[in-house]
């Protein structure tokens, strides 16, 4: 299924994905289980699927790039859980044998993927792994996350690329805490959340906007839940995109949740494949405004079944905009040029994002 740029220059969207991740197995009944990834891998083994995607080859990050968020401390303790059948990091974090690996792995298909996309080698890509990420503080694994992938790949660039300027818009129901306090007291990367609250993990309410040189360079939007579509379409359009024309960062990484799609067992929002695909084709068309459309996608929460695999191929579409009609071959298309004139227009009443949009005025952001 291995496609080469020679094939068409046209297709540079790389797509992560990796069968050891199916390895990490947090136990029976567990949400965040092997399921999530093996439905969208075999969506994407169907025919004329594939083929519009690269495949890139990867590697597991190095202890020193854990380092780069992680304590020492963390790094050795979630290590030494190797070869261990079953082991708890905290009430609802469990490891397998292989998890460490995993985790490792999917923080490696991050930094490889921000390097590709640097180089121009890929235009853009999605990092379809697990275990997620966006929980995992620097000194303690939490909320299903070992390490924070997105949290290593911002600090990596920092590092090994000398970018000044990142932004993540982490659209996952749930706040990112871990990514938050990562960054919270620099001006290197700016952290924007949406997220349903007061919710786990109970962080990310107004007040939160950073610290020190890092003040008015995070941006909370607190929702009540239920919100849909026009809600996210909103906060895209009049924050997110604002935000990013202002600080005009040189990357932009999207942790991606699809636990806030209608149906969700966690979540109680309403999002379909159509409002992915919006969000998705607004931030990549940013990225070709103030980056180079430089853009990757990571897969974070996200716990029923069909939104993992429609809401990716939503994702997919836009990212590898020229191949859209193709894929609609095989999927429906996600995303009807009439509900994206609404979406442009939306004005649905959001109180937190029109509170959140007041924050980030006052910052001078929007
Ligand atoms: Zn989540």
């Amino acid at each position: 299924m291995q496609a080469t740029a020679g094939e068409n220059v046209m297709r540079k969207t790389g797509v992560y994905r990796n069968d050891l991740f199916l390895e990490h197995q947090p136990g029976v009944g567990h949400p965040e289980s092997p399921e999530r990834l093996r439905v969208i891998y075999e969506a994407l083994d169907k025919e004329n699927v594939a083929e519009h995607f690269l495949f890139p080859s990867f590697d597991p990050v190095s202890q020193d790039i854990l380092r780069l968020n992680h304590s020492a401390r963390l790094v050795d303790q979630v290590s030494a859980t190797q070869g261990q059948k079953y082991a708890s990091l905290d009430a609802d974090t469990h490891i397998s044998a292989r998890s460490y690996e995993a985790a490792c792995l999917a923080a490696g298909a991050l930094v490889d993927g921000v390097a590709r996309v640097d180089q121009g080698e890929l235009n853009n890509a999605f990092c379809l792994v697990r275990p997620p990420g966006h929980h995992a503080e620097q000194d303690r694994a939490m909320g299903f996350c070992l390490f924070n992938n997105v949290a290593l790949a911002a600090h990596w660039a920092i590092q090994e690329l000398g970018m000044q300027r990142i932004l993540i818009f982490d659209w996952d129901l749930h706040h990112g805490n871990g990514t938050q306090n990562s960054f919270y007291d620099t001006d290197k990367v700016f952290y924007i959340s949406s997220h349903q609250y007061p919710f786990y993990p109970g962080t990310g309410f107004f007040v939160e906007t950073g610290d020190k040189v890092g003040a008015g360079y995070t941006v909370n939007i607190p929702l009540s839940g239920g919100e849909g579509d026009m809600e996210y379409a909103r906060i895209v359009n009049e924050l997110v995109l604002p935000v990013a024309r202002t600080y005009k960062p040189e990357l932009i990484l999207i942790s991606c949740g699809f636990d806030i799609y209608d149906g969700d067992p966690l979540g109680g929002m309403q999002v379909t494949p159509a409002g992915f695909a919006w969000m998705t084709r607004q931030m990549l068309s940013v990225a070709e405004e103030v980056c180079n459309g430089k853009l990757l996608v990571t897969l974070e929460g996200g716990y029923n079944l069909t939104a993992m695999r429609d809401g990716s191929l939503a994702v997919l579409a836009e990212l590898c905009q020229e191949n859209k009609e193709k894929l609609a071959w095989n999927y429906p298309m996600y995303l009807s040029d009439e509900q994206a004139a609404q979406f442009a227009t939306s004005s649905v009443a959001c109180p937190a994002l029109d509170h959140a949009i007041q924050i980030a005025t006052m910052s001078g952001w929007v």
